[in-house]
């Protein structure tokens, strides 16, 4: 008996000993082994079996070198085993599907981007899915074997208890359940959040200001979500839905109907589909020749992004309609900051894209929608842009491996944690 638990102390001791050298590798990408016995304050002894085994057994590390070192022996250079591990993120939005196959620090190799045609229903955007999948698992020169997991982010309300899309109104889908749909399709370990989460876990992860633990991350595209990261955790709610942002009501005598059905809410006011719908308009009442102009260069495509260039080049009425979203803005952002008391804000999505007029419009305007305080919360665009719900999906399958997660979620598709 006290042997059994003496072997369950010395395995997990290890476990978690390897837990520590693989998170001061992703910490530092290249480390010497003499550095992790400083860091780790284990023995020379201890950290030569402990990066041996994850050379050879879990191949989930390589030497690549010595450090130049005037005293004593030079030590070797680790880093992550990026060839023998690559993982697909999928960012599954409402304008474009996007894969990337990324090595296990989040570097991109490989991308493909198809159009979502939301109009055609599940059956055909979730084929393409996995056409995207399978593409990039047989691409030449990738050993297949390689490919680790898959890691999707979902415009939608995700249920983390029972794998289903509740509801998503960007795709109109209901009760959606997207985990046995992957099951059946999937031969490799999956994982899926909802995209907004995804971009603050990114954030928090791998962020550029990374010693921020208390958080939130606005994403604007088409819809509105956020992600909310309270005390270093993206916090989910009961079933993972919390982070609806895009459904509080900023104004209730509103008569503009949201997708869900209410009336007022801040993603049917200040969303990207907003801002077109708003464009459109103006168009139609031939106010504005610069917007006309704009739009016919852009194949006739009316966007956020082309009435934020308009407004940038000067148009008045384009920087009214900004001016009318970004109210409707503060007004969130205003509730979220107290009632969290965050230390940064961040804007994600397509939005974001309209670069400094839009995040200096926010920033002189919210001062005047808070109480005054001393410390003044700073609205920053998302550290990775575009890139920012791929990389909370690369994220959710790198988290899996270097806690020695994946085998056993193999097929049982869990949502992220
Ligand atoms: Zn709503």
């Amino acid at each position: 008996m006290i042997d059994n638990l003496t072997k369950i102390d010395s395995y997990l001791m290890n476990l978690i000993n390897k837990k520590k050298v693989l998170q001061l590798i992703r910490q530092h990408k290249e480390i010497s082994r003499s550095q992790l016995v400083k860091e780790t304050k284990l023995t020379t002894p201890t950290i030569t079996r402990i990066v041996d085994d994850l050379i050879v057994n879990d191949r989930i590390v390589e030497n690549t070198g010595f450090e130049n070192s005037k005293a004593g022996r030079p030590s070797a250079i680790v880093r992550f085993n990026n060839k023998e591990n690559l993982i697909i993120g999928i960012d599954l939005g409402a304008t474009h599907i996007r894969g990337v196959l990324s090595d296990l620090e989040g570097s991109f190799l490989y991308e493909i981007q198809v159009p979502t045609e939301i109009e055609k229903g599940f059956e055909f955007i979730f084929d393409n899915v996995i056409d995207i999948i399978n593409k990039i698992r047989n691409r030449r020169g990738i050993d297949p074997d390689h490919i680790r997991g898959v890691g999707i982010g979902v415009a939608g309300l995700v249920n983390y208890k029972t794998g289903e899309v509740e509801f998503s109104p960007d795709f109109g889908w209901e009760g959606i359940n997207l985990n046995l749909e992957l099951k059946k399709r999937l031969d490799i370990p999956y994982f899926f959040d909802n995209s907004s989460r995804l971009m603050a876990s990114g954030e928090l992860e791998s962020g550029k200001y990374n010693n921020l633990s208390n958080f939130v991350v606005i994403n604007i595209g088409y819809g509105i979500g956020a992600g909310f990261v309270v005390e270093g955790s993206v916090i989910k709610g009961y079933n993972g839905l919390a982070g609806e942002l895009g459904h509080v009501l900023v104004d209730y005598k509103s008569p503009v109907q949201c997708k869900c059905g209410q009336y007022g809410c801040l993603e049917a006011l200040a969303s990207g589909h907003r801002i077109a719908s708003l464009g459109e308009k103006l168009i139609q009442s031939g106010k504005s020749s610069l917007l006309q102009e704009l739009v016919n260069a852009n194949s006739g495509v009316v966007d956020a992004k082309i009435i934020a260039l308009a407004a940038i080049k000067g148009d008045k009425e384009c920087v009214k309609i900004y001016n009318e979203i970004t109210d409707y803005l503060c007004i969130g952002i205003r509730d979220i900051i107290n009632v969290l008391n965050p230390e940064a804000i961040f804007i994600g999505g397509g939005i974001s894209l309209a670069g400094d007029f839009f995040f200096n419009m926010i920033n002189e305007k919210i001062p005047a929608y808070l109480f005054k305080s001393k410390f003044k919360v700073p609205i920053y665009p998302t550290t990775f842009g575009e890139q920012a719900t791929l990389m909370g999906a690369i994220s959710l399958v790198v988290n899996k491996i270097l806690n020695f997660e994946l085998d056993y979620q193999l097929n049982d598709g869990k949502v992220s944690s």
